[in-house]
């Protein structure tokens, strides 16, 4: 049976970039993969775009990941976003750095990102099984013999990552098949959350508003009266509820709430960079300069068109009023719904919906400065599969890379 110096379970970003690494010093790699093809979670990230890391700072950069932070500033002090970028860019595929740090390819597919990791494959002459899910690795006297597959392969190797990627969009291959075989050998299985995931709303007037998305609003999470959590940037309003990178980004702070209270609310303030008594200014001086038009009219100027009738019967006031008919009551209760439009949260979509999984394989229980579990020789971790997530914005692709990156240095 032919003997290989590595096997790589799963071919993600982190297993793509293991194998690639770990070929370049010369190892024997075998890549396995469940899909009839790799990468699919890659191509269909950042919209098809693939937003593969964020050009910040390391330190700005570790503030985005929910937790693991010194675990990964090992594994980014050895593989970071400038070395992701010149892997890219010295293969010949140009980069742009788009608002916030956000790196895509300068032609926005996703699909030559991919192209240049299979080419890569291709020229290290790396052995890749498509089609081919792994069922358990073989281990005798806690150290690692090789893998065994759903279809009764067998394949030998003494080092084995583990590269198969959290629950999320289990359609793209990520089935959490890595958590079973990782438990299996006694690793810690951090539990397991949807993070970056849309949020249902009760509230149903806001169907009405789906599509719509807002740039630059405030939002804040409450459980009764007391702020949780608060995100500034952009919102998609959708057909269940809310979306769009500051909803993704406070998702996990709402499932928590929700699991630890069972409710929670959701505030939009829509002019942020107002303070009350500048925003009862700019609205006086509206209704004064336009006393003839109507309030729906006058709101244009205020907040995007499909959102005024509903806005108003929010707010209690009949946008067919004149701007002159508005009560000082009714001007407050404007100024209101636009600091804190609040709606009800009815859950979080489920950990399949989410964009990434939150827990996964204990940090603690993996060297960072190789990627080895501490408890069984041979064995190795990359991606999504650990207890790793992060915000939006190239962070979570950047972790898979790297850490993929750790783990083929060392196998
Ligand atoms: C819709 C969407 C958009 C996203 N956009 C971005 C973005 O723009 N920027 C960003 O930073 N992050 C983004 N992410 C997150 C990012 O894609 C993931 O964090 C990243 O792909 C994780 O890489 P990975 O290699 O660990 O796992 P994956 O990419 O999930 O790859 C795991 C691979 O392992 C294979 N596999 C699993 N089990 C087995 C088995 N038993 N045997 C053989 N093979 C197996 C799977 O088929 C799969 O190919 C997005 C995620 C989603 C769902």
């Amino acid at each position: 049976m032919e003997q290989f110096d590595a096997i790589i379970i799963g071919a993600g970003p982190a297993g793509m970039m293991a194998a690639i690494r770990a070929a370049e010093r010369n190892r024997k790699i075998l890549l396995i993969e469940g899909n009839d093809s790799m990468g699919r979670k890659l191509l269909i990230s950042g919209k098809g775009r693939c937003n593969l890391t964020n050009s910040c700072d390391i330190e700005n950069f570790l503030e985005k990941f929910s937790r693991s932070r010194a675990f990964l500033r090992n594994i980014f002090a050895k593989f970071f976003n400038d070395d992701l970028m010149s892997f890219f860019e010295d293969a010949g595929l140009k980069l742009k750095v788009e608002r916030g740090g956000r790196v895509f390819p300068q032609n926005d597919r996703s699909v030559d990102i991919l192209n240049v990791l299979k080419t890569k494959l291709k020229n290290k002459n790396i052995k890749v099984l498509y089609g081919v899910r792994v069922r358990e690795i073989i281990a005798k006297d806690k150290k690692i013999e090789g893998i065994l597959t759903y279809s009764g392969g067998h394949f030998l190797g003494g080092h084995i990552v583990v590269a198969t990627g959290g629950l999320s969009y289990p359609k793209t291959g990520s089935r959490g098949d890595g958590y079973k075989i990782a438990a299996k050998f006694g690793h810690e299985i951090i539990p397991l959350k949807p993070a970056l995931s849309p949020i249902l709303i009760k509230e149903k007037f806001i169907r009405d508003w789906q599509g719509i998305s807002l740039k630059n609003v405030r939002l804040a999470l409450f459980t009764g009266s007391k702020k949780i959590d608060e995100r500034f940037g952009e919102m998609l309003f959708t057909h269940f509820g809310l979306s769009g990178p500051a909803i993704l980004d406070i998702s996990a702070s709402v499932y928590d709430a929700l699991e630890l209270k069972n409710e929670a609310t959701i505030s939009i303030n829509f002019k942020p960079a107002l303070d009350y008594e500048k925003l009862n200014a700019r609205l006086l001086r509206e209704f004064t300069a336009n006393s003839k038009k109507s309030i729906k009219n006058i709101f244009k100027n205020l907040l995007p068109q499909g959102i005024i009738q509903r806005f108003l019967e929010y707010c209690s006031v009949n946008g067919n009023k004149t701007a002159s008919q508005i009560t000082t009551e009714e001007r407050k209760k404007l100024i209101n719904g636009l600091f804190d439009l609040r709606l009800t949260v009815g859950g979080v979509v489920s950990i399949e919906d989410g964009i990434v999984t939150r827990g996964g394989v204990n940090t603690k229980e993996v060297n960072p400065k190789t990627m080895e579990s501490k408890l069984i020789e041979g064995l190795f971790f990359a991606g999504e599969v650990i207890d790793i997530d992060a915000k939006t914005g190239g962070y979570n692709m950047q972790a898979a890379f790297s850490t993929g990156w750790v783990c083929g240095d060392n196998i």
